[in-house]
């Protein structure tokens, strides 16, 4: 049944909640936003305007061809979105990047909606679980505290988080293998698989002392003002750690025990970084325990001092930051709706994705799903080989759920393409093999998606 009369509500007019509006809007849902800001502040958010920019200005690089995050934009433009469109309009030199002139950009945005016919904005903060309609929330990382709490409730306190500790993440084919092996400490696990769950990579005492000095040497970011720092024990920057004792680290996340190199099995290493597998693809792992605030140049320098990593590639680098995200992968399904209550969906930071682009590829989808349901028109997921689909697939079950943290978007994501060489060699023919694929995957999917609705 067809319920044409059923609105869409969307909590949150920043770069997710507005693409979500747009898109259901255009697909003919009538939509209206729910935007706490001007009456309601955040620590980052100047003005009142929709789809505002917090900090730097960038949509990072637009290199359909290349690059993962330029591929979400081509995907977005192919099927219309606002953000693209109005960032498109407000473009500013920045080489191969796109970066916006953001209050004209804001501007545009909040026009676009505010004309749109099936769009209306109700400017008040949202401060309980809606029990009845479809609803999609898209209030970000500096979701406010009331909301935070109702998620909570409904979620369970465990799954939602308010701040992220992001460990550096690293391309599995980018670590020299010669130097690191497989093993779990003491090789526990039952299978062979749990025994050889670890990546190690071992230090000398020489090593281990030029990393502590590197690491306090470092340039650091501060905590945003207001964004107050809050860290406990459990997720201490590994800058800190080693600036309470040069020893702690090596009885903590670098601890050497129960490990043997195979390579040198008669020389006990110093210390050991180890690295844990962060998708079922096994294409990505996570430097266990070394989430930092060093800068990103430094994080890059300091980390390829570590053995088996000197040409490591980063899918992302660490942070500590203000952020409220659920454990997508225990509690939303593919469509992006709770599990528990599946009139709620969620949609853009708040889902565990990371940056402008990706929230708004979440809102975007978030808002085609939410809209082809209220119509009646059954609507698939993108394949994992598109970028926006390579995001929901991780988000919703490809991630594990145990370390989930935040992610960009980045071509260790995608299911691998066959045939080509691993490593920096084989790169250029790979990422466009990658490109080449969702480009035609996402037509397909647009394709469908529009014979649906027919
Ligand atoms: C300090 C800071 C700096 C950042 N810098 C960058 C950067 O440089 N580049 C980058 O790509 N990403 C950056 N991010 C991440 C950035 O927030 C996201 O990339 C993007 O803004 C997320 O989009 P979103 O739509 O999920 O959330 P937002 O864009 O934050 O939109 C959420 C909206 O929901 C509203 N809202 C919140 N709670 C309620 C409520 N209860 N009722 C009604 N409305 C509500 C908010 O006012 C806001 O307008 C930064 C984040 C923070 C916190």
């Amino acid at each position: 049944m067809i319920l044409m009369t059923q609105i869409l509500h969307v909590i949150g007019g920043g770069m997710a909640g507005s693409e979500a509006a747009w898109q259901a809007a255009n697909l003919g849902v009538r939509v209206v936003i729910h935007e706490m800001r001007p009456k309601v502040g955040t620590f980052a958010h100047q003005t009142g305007l929709l789809g505002e920019m917090v900090c730097s200005n960038s949509f990072r690089s637009d290199d359909d061809e290349q690059n993962a995050v330029g591929l979400l934009h081509w995907e977005m433009r192919q099927a219309n979105g606002l953000i693209m469109q109005i960032a498109d309009k407000h473009r500013l030199p920045a080489g191969g990047a796109l970066a916006v002139d953001r209050n004209p950009f804001a501007q545009s945005v909040t026009d676009a909606l505010m004309a749109h016919p099936n769009i209306s904005v109700e400017y008040g903060e949202i401060t309980e679980l809606p029990e009845d309609g479809q609803w999609i929330i898209a209030t970000g990382p500096l979701t406010s505290s009331a909301l935070g709490q109702a998620i909570a409730a409904e979620t369970g306190a465990e799954a939602l988080a308010f701040f992220d500790a992001i460990a550096p993440i690293v391309y599995f084919d980018s670590i020299d293998m010669s130097q690191a092996w497989m093993q779990s400490r003491y090789d526990k696990g039952e299978t062979e698989e749990e025994r050889t769950a670890y990546l190690n990579c071992p230090m000398d005492r020489d090593q281990y002392e030029a990393f502590i000095d590197a690491l306090m040497a470092a340039d650091k970011t501060e905590f945003h003002e207001g964004e107050t720092a809050g860290y406990f024990d459990g997720c201490l920057p590994i800058e800190v750690m080693a600036e309470r004792g040069r020893e702690t680290l090596r009885f903590g996340p670098m601890k050497p025990v129960g490990l043997t190199n195979p390579h040198q099995p008669d020389v006990k290493p110093h210390a050991v970084v180890q690295l844990r597998r962060d998708n079922k693809l096994g294409t990505l792992y996570n430097i266990v325990g070394f989430q930092t605030k060093m800068k990103y140049g430094a994080q890059a320098e300091v980390f390829k001092s570590i053995p088996g990593l000197e040409n490591a590639s980063f899918a992302r680098l660490g942070g500590i930051h203000r952020n409220t995200f659920l454990n997508s992968p225990t509690l939303l399904d593919q469509q992006m709706r709770l599990r528990s209550k599946p009139s709620i969906r969620f949609a853009g930071q708040i889902t565990g994705v990371e940056g402008y682009v990706e929230s708004a590829a979440m809102g975007l989808l978030a808002g085609r799903l939410a809209a082809s349901e209220i119509l009646g028109a059954a609507l698939d997921t993108p394949p994992a080989n598109t970028a926006t689909g390579a995001l929901i697939t991780h988000i919703s079950g490809g991630a594990e759920a145990k370390t989930f943290q935040p992610m960009n978007v980045n071509f260790g994501l995608f299911p691998p393409v066959e045939g080509f060489k691993g490593g920096r060699r084989g790169r250029k023919d790979r990422y466009k093999a990658y490109t080449d694929r969702a480009k035609s995957a996402w037509h397909a999917w647009l394709k469908a998606e529009a014979l649906d609705a027919a």
